[in-house]
């Protein structure tokens, strides 16, 4: 197998509160808890989860455009962060490699400066990269912009003129002229009509075929995480609880959370969907992260047991984990289910 692109390992990141609420200090956001991860070259990297559940946080750790609290980071064999050792590249170590890795934000239209004309926008890092001649830069800017779908005609209007999903089309082209190898999307289309989703995400399978890209796909809309990405992660509170092929994760969950997660999808899809279960509260607050199993105040399934230890991540399968007690058994009182539903 290739190498992974993106490594990550035991991730974490904090974010130090002041002041609580209650006016005890010392208190941190456990942001992201012990993530680790691989992906790979050319794949798409789901990584889905409730709101708060710490995606963008590991986006943009993996950007460097977070400092971790601890664990390591190496892209492309090179380490970009590592609390053992003390290695933190500094912005002007990590500049070759900014280029190699590139980001689509949720909202165009904060992500575009309002003052450059678009043609500008895409030009900026052509020049700063220096990835084509003095003399090339305009014409290349033109090009990226009518690969996705923006006249080049237009090169000298300005964001304000366009749409959400043009702005969308335009933030895109600025990231690809710089001819990166990974893109961090987060949450790409939330902030896009519905109408105009489905264009956006073939624009970006259709550059990701052409250009070989490596995506990690932050999103919690779960239907197009399904038509766009390989593999999927179910993040919960900052850590992975279930990994696995788009396969794997849709039809056979083993975790409760990504059961709920999933069920909740609508069935208009063709294949076997998981039975609906219910679940309980709101998801905890990453100051107060519940002992244990961190899904175990919401799990219909818990058992003593889940509020007493971390469950560690299993292999379920080739290539399929997941991080609960009572997974086996669950599949197990599943089977008896659907058999006594045979008889
Ligand atoms: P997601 O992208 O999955 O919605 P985030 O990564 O944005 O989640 O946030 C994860 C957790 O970290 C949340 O509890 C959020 O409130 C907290 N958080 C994110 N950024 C900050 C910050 N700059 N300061 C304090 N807490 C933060
Ligand atoms: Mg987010």
């Amino acid at each position: 197998m290739a190498d992974p692109l993106v490594k990550l390992e035991k991730l974490k990141k904090n974010f130090p509160l002041g002041r609580s609420f209650f006016g005890r200090t010392g208190y941190n956001v456990r942001a992201v808890d012990d993530f680790s991860l691989e992906i790979f070259p050319g794949e798409s990297f789901g990584l889905v989860g409730e709101s708060g559940s710490g995606k963008s946080t590991i986006g943009r750790c993996i950007l460097n455009l977070l400092s971790p609290s601890a664990g390591r980071i190496e892209f492309a064999g090179k380490t970009i962060f590592d609390s053992e050792k003390g290695i933190h590249l500094s912005y002007k170590e990590m500049l070759p490699l900014r280029r190699d890795m590139q980001v689509i934000f949720q909202d165009p239209t904060a992500s575009l400066d309002p003052r450059m004309n678009i043609g500008n926008i895409v030009m900026e890092g052509l020049k700063k990269h220096r990835i084509v001649e003095r003399g090339e830069v305009e014409k290349t800017a033109g090009d990226y912009l009518e690969l996705c779908g923006i006249s080049r005609d237009l090169s000298r209007r300005r964001p304000g003129e366009f749409s959400g999903g043009q702005k969308q089309r335009i933030g895109i082209a600025r990231a690809l002229a710089l001819r990166p190898r990974f893109i961090v999307a987060d949450e790409p289309l939330s902030a896009l009509d519905v109408s105009v989703q489905s264009q956006i995400l073939n624009l970006m399978s259709s550059l990701k075929k052409q250009f070989n890209l490596t995506f990690l796909f932050i999103s919690h809309d779960l239907r197009t995480v399904e038509y766009f990405c390989d593999r999927i992660g179910v993040l919960y509170l900052g850590s992975l609880v279930e990994l696995g092929s788009t396969d794997d994760i849709i039809n056979s969950p083993l975790h409760p959370y990504t059961q709920v997660l999933f069920s909740s999808v609508p069935q208009d899809m063709p294949g076997p969907r998981p039975v609906r279960t219910q679940l309980r509260g709101e998801i905890p607050s990453a100051i107060n992260i519940p002992p244990g199993c961190k899904f175990h105040t919401r799990c219909p399934y818990s058992k003593d047991l889940c509020s007493r230890s971390i469950p560690v991540s299993e292999k379920a399968g080739e290539g399929h984990f997941v991080a609960c007690h009572r997974w086996r058994e669950l599949l197990w009182e599943k089977a008896g289910d659907n058999a006594a539903a045979d008889i």
